[in-house]
């Protein structure tokens, strides 16, 4: 059975994300109130990268520019393949053993750890979420909130079996096991990875924002930094994070602010007393120029992977995060996967909405999700990708819908039964479909001679 059958049915796993999400939903109402004009900043945030996206190669390259000239070396890496082979080839001059990761969705996307383990390099994540994901050997359940989907008592669990600690730890005692660990990685790691929330181009630098200062010290403690971000985290300009980054806590926490927020313009200059020796850019496409060529997908490269859409939509709460089986799931990840690893394999994401539009509703960049998602339909349906049977049935639907004396035929058991076995994947999970004894048109023609 799918996965995300499994999931809907699992009611230990609603309630855990039900309580996490419902602790979201009471914050971000008071993160909100620090902005005046909260819809026409969404909209200011909207228009900021709609000139970053739209002039999006010159932006790069200023950014290029600058940092390069503060010693910087900037890579641009047309897929996974050659960003891993960047990495790779870096890792191997620095003789690399061990490297530590700070959180970010990008490096999960090249399957970074994997290509790490096999070239016998050490990769540990130092976000505490992502942390214990790793322990567990699983990816990221949200893009947020990496173990959304743990309780505490999950994670001591998980802490006496792979290290060995006492069972029932409180939280703050777990959090003191994984500092005390992963400190002795920062310190022994000759290469910190970090990706980027927002690449700021007219100063040439790359913004973190984090409430664990571990990127901070993956970046400032290994001799080598190297960042991983995708080409569409540019802004304009370092007067647009005082948009962004309340936007972005808010939205993506609740919070007025995140507690580190860093831009980082180049490696350690001369006189400086702390950073990396050198550090690395790698600007990554691995589709995005695919979505960039379609000028309405396009405004899905204007997401701050704030996770807002994620908590709002009703098919995430029900299926969890792994049920989509890609990087990036609920709304944005429906929106954009297909575009990223192919729409043959993934199209089905973008049916697994209910258009509610609340995905639409919630964004800070007031990105129209649930229109996407109708145009991807539209684009699977259009490249011929759907099933012949479901093009015949909606073919004899629209028929049917379309003429009146075809509505007419036949009483209600009989369109029950062409219904309900024609359209089965319908019933799998709902009620079936049951007929009105009475059409409205004979409703109709019945009171209408009366009156
Ligand atoms: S699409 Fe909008 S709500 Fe969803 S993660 Fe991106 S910015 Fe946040």
């Amino acid at each position: 059975m799918a996965k995300s059958s499994i999931r809907a049915t699992d009611l230990e796993h609603r309630r855990k994300i039900n309580f996490n999400i419902g602790k979201y939903n009471a914050v971000v109402p008071q993160g909100k109130k620090q902005f005046a004009f909260l819809e026409e900043s969404k909209m200011l945030a909207k228009n900021r990268k709609w000139e970053a996206i739209e002039h999006l190669d010159q932006y790069l390259l200023a950014f290029e520019q600058k940092i390069t000239q503060r010693g910087a070396k900037v890579i641009w890496a047309n897929d996974a393949t050659e960003a891993l082979e960047a990495i790779g080839n870096i890792c191997k001059q620095k003789k690399c053993t061990t490297l530590v990761k700070s959180k970010s969705m990008v490096t999960e996307e090249i399957h970074l750890n994997d290509f790490l383990a096999e070239q016998g390099i050490e990769s540990v994540e130092t976000d505490l979420g992502e942390y214990i994901q790793q322990l567990d050997g699983e990816p990221p359940y949200h893009i947020v909130t990496p173990a959304m989907h743990k309780s505490k008592e999950d994670v001591a669990k998980l802490f006496a079996e792979k290290l060995g600690t006492p069972a029932h730890l409180s939280p703050e005692e777990l959090t003191l096991v994984a500092r005390k660990i992963l400190r002795e990685k920062y310190t022994a790691a000759e290469i910190g990875v970090t990706g980027a929330n927002f690449i700021v181009a007219d100063v040439g630098g790359i913004a973190i924002t984090e409430n664990e200062g571990n990127a901070r010290l993956s970046c400032a403690w290994p001799a080598t930094h190297i960042v991983v971000v995708g080409i569409e985290k540019v802004i304009p300009s370092v007067k647009d994070l005082p948009l962004f980054w309340p936007l972005l806590s808010t939205f993506g926490t609740g919070q007025q602010v995140t507690v580190y927020n860093s831009l980082i313009t180049g490696p350690r200059q001369k006189g400086e007393t702390d950073g990396p020796e050198e550090m690395y850019v790698i600007l990554l496409d691995n589709g995005r120029t695919e979505l960039l060529k379609d000028t309405r997908l396009r405004e899905s490269l204007y997401c701050i992977r704030c996770g807002a859409c994620l908590n709002a939509c009703p098919v995430y709460k029900n299926i969890g995060g792994h049920s989509y089986e890609t990087t990036y799931s609920g709304p944005i990840g429906k929106v954009i996967t297909p575009h990223l690893r192919g729409m043959d394999e993934y199209k089905h994401l973008s049916y697994a909405s209910s258009l509610c539009g609340n995905c639409t509703e919630v964004c800070p960049v007031k990105i129209n999700l649930h229109e996407l998602l109708l145009d991807n339909r539209h684009e699977a349906v259009v490249s011929g990708k759907s099933s012949l049977t479901e093009r015949v049935a909606w073919k004899m639907w629209k028929m049917a819908s379309l003429h009146r004396a075809m509505m007419n035929m036949g009483n209600a058991k009989m369109k029950n039964w062409v219904v309900n076995t024609v359209f089965k994947g319908w019933t799998t999970h709902r009620a079936e479909l049951d007929f009105a004894p009475q059409t409205f048109n004979e409703w109709w023609k019945e009171h209408k001679q009366r009156s």
